[in-house]
């Protein structure tokens, strides 16, 4: 039942070939056997899942069938559930049990979903391996014995889906932090458009680049879980009045003659990549080819300074956002001399290295020396780069690059900040302008292990998106069932 795509699980459960409870007590048999190994989970909801399934089955008996009735998923432990833990990986908020519901997890409640728990990640979503929780990080099932990362910042959503541990997830991306794990995990991230899924009730990072959206196994389920989470939220002020909806399969939009232009980005062609990469990208560009796409050389100048806008603007917006953690509303507090000792105290004990180092860089950046000089130059960058998209789609219809330059590497691997902050390269742009972007599994390379690529299109163009993302995994047809990853 763990190999089911969500396409498929819908299917069976619709015709009465499996029920709810039983496809929740597989998924939750498996968390049994490999979630203390891959860590995935930070709480697991076993008797929410089951009331969640029985729910589902009476409502499946009654008629009153839901989108997404009666299948098991994963939250990023980031979106705020009703009577349940929510961490965002951070000592601060260890004990956090929320009286109120996201706007995004509300909307799975009403799709009829199962929740099985809180899926690990970074702390605060700042990082890339989802070495920063304070909880530990999760493992990548692929090539389990050599404990590789699954990716972060949503690298619990990505172990968790990729094992056979949750059918689909929630992530968010604020520069990468759904694609970038998807990519070395073998599933599909969609970074949607901003504005599209609210953000309301999710722990904020950087509030302008802060983006929730689906992870699955293949690209139809995504597009059906984006379909349930998207839709515009009176509550997020950016929140935008363009839905997303869709049935699956989805429509295909190359072959039959169909028209297509398809950019590749000039300036990522000198980024060095692994040559497995190379050479996997340049054979998805020539079955697009040979599927009647024509292929075009777009400029996006400015892209190889993303890193260097979104490392000012989102640490910016994260020192600001993070104020509120002062041990007087929420979480954590550690009693001090006065109330600035509190606050010192509390913070100090409750963030994080890394949460710290972005509260400082954020508060240097905004600082009034250093306001024109940093922050308005990345504001200008980012101005930049989202008129260069703009323009390179005058050019072409969607865009394709890389996720990563290579594989899954060693939770051991022992890399500098600036390192890691190198890792967001290929994907940070799109957060800057904003638009809709897809990894989907490109191949393996030549050491097993899954390689991506990003579908990119302009503003709203998601559907789009994840149309052209369909064919590149067709083609890539890499096997990503859980029992093939992990176990049997
Ligand atoms: N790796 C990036 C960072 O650390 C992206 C994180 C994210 O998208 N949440 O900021």
């Amino acid at each position: 039942m763990i190999n089911l795509t969500l396409t498929e699980a819908l299917k069976k459960l619709n015709n009465r070939e499996i029920s709810a409870v039983e496809l929740t007590r597989a998924y939750l048999d498996r968390i049994e056997k490999y979630g203390a190994d891959l860590n995935c989970y930070i709480t697991v909801t076993p008797e929410r899942a089951m009331a969640d399934a029985a729910a589902s089955d009476a409502r499946r008996a009654a008629g009153d069938t839901l989108p997404l009735d009666g299948i098991p998923i994963a939250m990023k432990d980031l979106f705020a559930t009703r009577g349940i833990r929510t961490t965002a990986a951070s000592r601060m908020l260890e004990n956090f049990i929320p009286e109120y519901e996201s706007t995004v997890s509300q909307k799975f409640i009403d799709a009829g979903t199962v929740l099985l728990g809180k899926a690990n990640l970074d702390e605060f979503a700042m990082g890339t391996f989802s070495k920063t929780s304070f909880f530990g990080a999760p493992v990548n099932p692929w090539q389990l014995e050599k404990r590789l990362t699954a990716g972060g910042s949503s690298g619990g959503s990505t172990s968790a889906v990729a094992g056979g541990l949750a059918l689909a997830a929630t992530g968010t991306d604020t520069g990468g932090s759904i694609r970038f794990p998807s990519a070395i995990t073998g599933l599909v991230g969609m970074k949607p458009t901003y504005g599209l899924c609210s953000r309301w009730g999710c722990v904020a990072f950087a509030s302008s680049l802060d983006t929730p959206g689906p992870i699955a196994r293949t690209v139809d389920d995504t597009a059906m879980v984006l379909s349930a989470m998207a839709g515009h939220d009176e509550k997020d002020s950016t929140s935008s009045k363009n839905g997303f909806t869709c049935t699956a399969p989805l429509e295909p939009i190359l072959g039959n003659g169909k028209k297509l232009r398809v950019g590749i980005i000039k300036e990522f062609a000198d980024v060095k990549v692994s040559d497995d990469m190379k050479s996997l990208f340049e054979k998805r560009i020539c079955d697009l080819k040979s599927m009647g796409a024509e292929i075009i050389e777009v400029s996006i100048p400015n892209i190889l300074d993303a890193l260097a806008a979104y490392y000012i603007i989102a640490p910016a917006e994260a020192s600001s956002n993070l104020a509120r953690y002062d041990g007087m509303r929420y979480g954590l507090r550690i009693e001090g001399r006065d109330i600035y000792d509190t606050f010192k105290k509390t913070r100090a004990a409750g963030f994080g290295d890394e949460v710290k180092r972005r509260m400082i860089i954020g508060t240097a950046v905004l600082s009034s020396e250093s306001y024109d000089v940093y922050f308005m130059q990345a504001a200008r960058v980012r101005r930049m780069i989202a008129d260069s998209f703009n323009s390179a789609f005058e050019q072409c219809d969607l865009i394709i690059c890389p996720s990563s330059a290579g594989t899954a590497m060693s939770l051991a691997s022992d890399l500098s900040p600036l390192e890691y902050y190198a890792l967001d390269l290929f994907t940070v742009a799109m957060n800057l302008a904003g638009i809709p972007a897809c990894s989907v599994p490109a191949g393996l390379a030549t050491n097993g292990l899954p390689l991506g690529i990003q579908v990119v299109g302009r503003r709203f163009d998601d559907m789009r998106v994840l149309q052209l993302a369909k064919h590149i995994e067709t083609v890539a047809g890499i096997d990503n069932r859980p029992t093939t990853i992990i176990g049997k």
